[in-house]
C-alpha cells in the first residue's frame, strides 16, 4: 500500500503521524499515494483534497479528527487499529461529489463551496442558470455548496442541510438588498447536470473555493457545476447521516 499523510500543524496530530508511519504496513509515497491520511479537522481534509485533486480517481481519503467539529473525520485516533484493517474492505466507502468552477477558463475544484462575495460593499451581477438570466442581484454574494459542504458556511447562510447521498449543488445568496429581496430565489436546489454562471458588475470582489480565496477583477464569467469528479473516503459502517447531524450539531454542548 502507498500512502500519505497531511496533517494540522499541532502535537497531538504530529504524533498520530509518527503513529500511523509505525504501525502501517506499507510505503510513504507522497507523489502517487493510494490512501491518504487527514490528520486534523475539516480544514485539513479540504487541504488534503486540494493537494491531490488531480489524483481522486486513485485515492482514498482516511479522515482522523483532532480537531473540533470535525463532520469529515469520521475516524478517532485510538481506532487507527481498526481503521487500518478496514483498508482492504472496499464497501466501507462513501463517494462525495465537488464542485468545478470555472473562472474566465481557468478551472478549480470544491468539496464544500465556492464563494462569490464583496467585503463592505454589495456585490451586483446576473445569475444565469443553463442559459436562462434568472436573477439581477445585489447582496453580500453568492456561496454554492456541494451536498457535503452544506453543513459548512451554506448551513450558517440559511440554506438547507442536505443528504450527502444526493448529487445536486446549492445556491444561497449572501444577505440579499432588500429593494430585490422578492425578486430572487434563495436558496435554489439545482440537479447535477445544470450550470450555473454569474456574471459579476462589481469591479472587485472575492472567490473562495473551500480554504484559499482570491482577489479578482474584471472577471467577465464564473461558471459552477457538479464535477465528474468524487472524493472517496473511509467510513465507518456503524456511522449514517442523521446520527452524525445529531453528534456534530445536535447533541453538542
Ligand atoms: P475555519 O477555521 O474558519 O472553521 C470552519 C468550521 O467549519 C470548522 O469548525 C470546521 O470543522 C467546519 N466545517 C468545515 N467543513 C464542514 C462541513 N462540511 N460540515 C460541517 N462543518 C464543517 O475554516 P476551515 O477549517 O479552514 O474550513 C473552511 C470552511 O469554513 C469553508 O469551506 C466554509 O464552509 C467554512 N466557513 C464558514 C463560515 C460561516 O459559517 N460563517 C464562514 C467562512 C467559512
Amino acid at each position: 500500500m502507498r500512502y500519505s499523510i497531511v496533517a494540522k500543524d499541532d502535537y497531538v496530530s504530529k504524533e498520530l503521524t509518527k503513529k500511523i508511519k509505525e504501525t502501517i504496513n506499507g510505503t510513504y509515497d507522497e507523489a502517487k499515494p493510494s490512501i491518504v491520511f487527514s490528520v486534523g479537522g475539516d480544514g485539513t481534509v479540504l487541504d488534503a483534497v486540494r493537494k491531490y485533486i488531480y489524483l481522486l480517481n486513485e485515492i482514498t481519503l482516511v479522515a482522523i479528527n483532532t480537531g473540533n467539529i470535525g463532520f469529515y473525520t469520521e475516524f478517532l485516533p485510538e481506532e487507527l487499529n481498526e481503521l487500518i484493517k478496514m483498508l482492504d474492505d472496499k464497501t466501507n466507502i462513501i463517494k462525495y461529489p465537488v464542485l468545478e468552477v470555472e473562472i474566465d477558463g481557468k478551472v478549480d475544484y470544491a468539496l464544500n463551496e465556492v464563494v462569490v462575495f464583496v467585503n463592505h460593499h454589495l456585490f451586483e451581477g446576473k445569475i444565469f442558470v443553463d442559459g436562462t438570466e434568472l436573477m439581477d442581484i445585489r447582496a453580500d454574494g453568492v456561496c454554492i455548496s456541494t451536498p457535503s459542504g452544506s453543513t459548512a458556511y451554506n448551513k450558517s447562510l440559511k440554506g438547507a442541510v442536505v443528504d450527502r447521498d444526493l448529487e445536486l449543488m446549492q445556491l444561497v445568496l449572501m444577505a440579499p438588498f432588500e429593494t430585490i429581496d422578492k425578486r430572487v430565489i434563495t436558496p435554489l436546489i439545482l440537479n447535477k447536470d445544470r450550470e450555473v454562471l454569474i456574471k459579476p458588475q462589481s469591479k472587485y470582489f472575492d472567490i473562495s473555493v473551500d480554504r484559499t480565496f482570491v482577489t479578482y477583477q474584471k472577471v467577465d464569467e464564473i461558471k459552477v457545476r457538479v464535477s465528474e469528479k468524487k472524493v472517496k473516503f473511509l467510513r465507518k459502517s456503524t456511522q449514517n447521516f442523521p446520527k452524525r447531524l445529531k453528534e456534530k450539531f445536535i447533541s453538542r454542548t
